[in-house]
């Protein structure tokens, strides 16, 4: 934030020559120094238009201003202050003086003020003409053309024979489960640390979550606490109906391991990859482990279609029977006969259009994304006490979120002290997702973990997720970064 020297103009220059210096600038504003380049005070077009209605020429020097207590700030200022202050007193610029009154920086309104967000959509160039053309043809109701297309587009980027257009990940996710079998009474063992979508439709459908621990490595379902809750299970005279693995924060869970043990006690896995369309597991993308893969487009996720889901699957009857459970289980007769009770889960055509346009430009988003993550661990690299999310060799993730932990033992700040002074920056950030084991509604569910302390537990004390949208600009990387900087350093 250093101050531009065009902007600093001496009292014995002439009001020709600040008139040249506010225009080369275009900042709307000089700095007035005294013959001890001591800070007098601000110069504006208007200062200078008054001094010549008043009767001084061009060539005039400055001193001829009158005097003016221009609002001026110490360099402890936080942003949040300067803000604050400049929306009160209704100006756009801060001198920043040193104790010696000499100018050492100017803030500038322009250069911050909007606020920066986690992880915000980020259209493409496509979207709007596959809309434009469901508008065209009037293809507005759920299904059609876009709708086809996008299932067949999604199925072709992961591999996956079927996939089957949904309103949302959780609408997937609850299908899965319904295809699965899940019923009133069940068991199905899930990922602790998630977001709760990824344990809620176990409860829509009466069955009864299990949450198991995170491992280190991944931050996803750790395996020898799979192993170790079958394991229980069996001894007790169980089995779950089925297992959520979750792929966290745009990385793959480590499903060799994790299939062998499913597979050994003949539980099918469905796979929660909402947040990892892109990753990728020795090679093989995301959505290519579970019986089932859900994954979801809703506005924060790293292709969006505002909101919707999708449903994948090897088994091309399952996914049939996911659209029509879907629609609302209409057997297909004039009158609708119903056998059963469905949803109204479908994506709508608009919205698949949306979805066609993202998915072309889904590889660069996860560039984009993973840049971002690499800029920060490169940027933030000296600072105390900073862990980056782990990314084990099998993994490639899409860096979805850039997040971290903090050692407590090195970084000295609080979390908390740290995100707050972020939030007085306007830069958004969040902790780690609370595992569903410590969230209230799930008070008494049963927990396992692979021995006597819980991962997801310390990932949530001491993690924090950073902005990380694709759509981030160097300017707000560089804010972000000099702001923790800043604080944390
Ligand atoms: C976003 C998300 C979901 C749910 O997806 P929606 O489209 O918002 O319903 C499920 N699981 C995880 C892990 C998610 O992050």
């Amino acid at each position: 934030m250093a101050v531009d020297p065009d902007l600093l103009i001496a009292q014995t220059d002439t009001i020709r020559s600040a008139l040249k210096a506010l225009d080369r600038t275009g900042s709307g504003i000089v700095l007035l120094l005294d013959g001890e380049d001591r800070f007098v005070r601000t110069v504006t077009d208007g200062d200078l238009r008054r001094l010549i209605l008043a009767g001084s020429e061009l060539d005039d020097s400055l001193r001829a201003l009158p005097e003016w207590d221009s609002l001026t700030v110490d360099s402890a200022v936080s942003e949040h202050e300067a803000i604050a202050l400049m929306d009160r007193r209704r100006v756009d610029h801060l001198p920043v003086l040193d104790a010696g009154r000499r100018v050492v920086a100017l803030m500038d309104r322009r250069a911050f003020g909007s606020r920066i967000e986690l992880s915000t959509p980020h259209m493409g160039l496509a979207e709007r003409q596959y809309v434009d053309e469901a508008f065209e043809t009037n293809w507005i109701a759920p299904l059609g053309p876009n709708v086809d297309a996008f299932e067949r587009e999604i199925a072709e980027y992961v591999g996956s024979p079927h996939a089957a257009a949904l309103s949302s990940g959780t609408a997937a996710l609850h299908l899965g489960l319904r295809l699965l079998d899940v019923v009133a009474g069940d068991k199905v063992f899930c990922s602790s640390f998630t977001f709760i979508a990824s344990a809620s439709p176990i409860v829509y459908q009466g069955a009864e979550p299990v949450f198991l621990d995170a491992d280190r490595i991944s931050w996803n379902m750790c395996p020898l606490a799979l192993e170790r809750a079958f394991e229980t299970a069996r001894r007790e005279g169980w089995m779950p109906k089925a297992v959520v693995v979750v792929n966290l924060y745009g990385q793959s869970a480590d499903y060799d391991r994790l299939i062998e043990i499913c597979d050994k006690y003949g539980v099918p896995i469905l796979e929660d990859a909402a947040e990892s369309l892109g990753a990728r597991y020795k090679s093989t993308p995301s959505g290519r482990f579970g019986r089932l893969a859900a994954f979801s487009f809703n506005g924060n996720k790293i292709i969006t279609t505002s909101g919707g889901g999708m449903l994948v699957s090897d088994d091309g009857d399952a996914i049939a029977r996911a659209r029509y459970l879907s629609t609302q289980a209409r057997q297909p007769a004039p009158h609708y006969e119903h056998t059963e009770i469905g949803y109204n889960y479908r994506m709508s055509n608009i919205l698949a259009g949306v979805g066609r346009g993202q998915l072309e430009v889904l590889d660069d988003r996860v560039a984009s994304r993973r840049a971002v993550f690499d800029r920060y661990r490169e940027r933030l690299s000296t600072l105390p006490g900073l862990d980056w999310m782990p990314e084990p060799d099998w993994s490639f993730s899409t860096r979805w979120l850039s997040t971290l932990t903090l050692d407590p033992m090195r970084q000295k700040l609080p979390l908390d002290t740290i995100r707050g002074r972020l939030a007085e920056d306007l830069i958004e950030t969040r902790p780690l997702w609370k595992p569903m084991h410590l969230q209230p509604v799930f008070a008494g569910t049963r927990y396992i973990t692979a021995g006597t302390s819980s991962v997801s537990d310390d990932l949530f004390a001491n993690g924090l997720c950073l902005p990380s949208g694709s759509n981030l600009t160097d300017g707000d990387l560089d804010r972000i970064c000099d702001a923790i900087v800043r604080i944390a350093g």
